[in-house]
């Protein structure tokens, strides 16, 4: 009888508890409640009413706070960016929403990302599809992204240094590419290294003029199709092309 009664506490213990989580998770579900009103406020230039449901898993699980400077991290949970050094952002948590939405992914989905940055958007990408390969042309960021991510267990994330402009030709062909920085033009080398089907998001135009939110779609007979979403403000690409 004492022992059933052991036990019986045991399971109440079990069942009061809250479901285990870190200290910032209300804050980081506030958020994406935020993002997902974001999302259906813009619905009518996205043309997606609402976000995918694997895109807000994602959002409510990945620890945005790990991936902006500790003296940030109070302020991980606002739906802003914010600096992570280098003259560099972490995007703004609707738009990598609306980034990872547009690309449509599938659990099988091989992921290109150009800019790593902090990694949090190659940590959603990771989420949602079977493999990421993200490309940063800071050693610093990319160091440290390719760390940060290793240690939080993404074990499906590569990454290397290096200009994105010409993609990952030795991983090629992606069923998905996004770019994180703004563009001037598509390059040429993403476009190649795109399957045919593939979507590729990706901001255009220049710091100074409004910038573009495009999404572009290789057809089967290799015919690059887009369309503009949202007019946004990226970091520019930078490299030697
Ligand atoms: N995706 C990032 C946000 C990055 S901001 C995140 O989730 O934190 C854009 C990043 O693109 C910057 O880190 C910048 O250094 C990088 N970048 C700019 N031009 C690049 C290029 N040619 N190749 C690779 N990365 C580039």
């Amino acid at each position: 009888m004492k022992r059933h009664s052991t036990l019986l506490a045991f399971a109440c213990l079990c069942f009061a508890l809250p479901a285990q989580g870190d200290a910032f998770e209300t804050a980081r579900h506030k958020m994406v409640e935020e993002v997902a009103a974001d999302a259906a406020f813009t619905s009518s230039y996205s043309g997606r009413a609402t976000l995918n449901p694997n895109v807000v898993a994602a959002m409510k699980k990945v620890e945005r706070h790990r991936f902006v400077p500790a003296e940030l991290a109070s302020y991980a949970y606002l739906n802003r960016p914010l600096p992570i050094g280098y003259g560099q952002t972490i995007s703004q948590p609707f738009i990598v929403a609306l980034m990872t939405d547009l690309m449509n992914l599938k659990e099988g989905d091989r992921v290109l990302e150009i800019g790593t940055g902090s990694g949090y958007q190659a940590a959603i990408l990771a989420k949602t599809a079977k493999a990421v390969y993200s490309i940063e042309i800071i050693e610093p960021l990319g160091k440290e992204a390719a760390r940060r991510l290793k240690s939080m267990g993404y074990g499906n994330v590569e990454t290397r240094v290096g200009d994105g402009y010409y993609g990952w030709p030795e991983a090629a062909p992606f069923d998905a590419i996004m770019v994180t920085a703004a563009a001037s033009h598509v390059p040429p080398p993403l476009i190649k290294q795109l399957k045919p089907g593939g979507r590729m998001v990706i901001p255009l135009g220049t710091h100074f003029l409004t910038q573009y939110l495009m999404l572009l779609e290789k057809q089967v007979d290799g015919t690059v199709t887009s369309r503009q979403i949202l007019p946004v403000r990226f970091v520019p690409l930078t490299g030697g092309h």
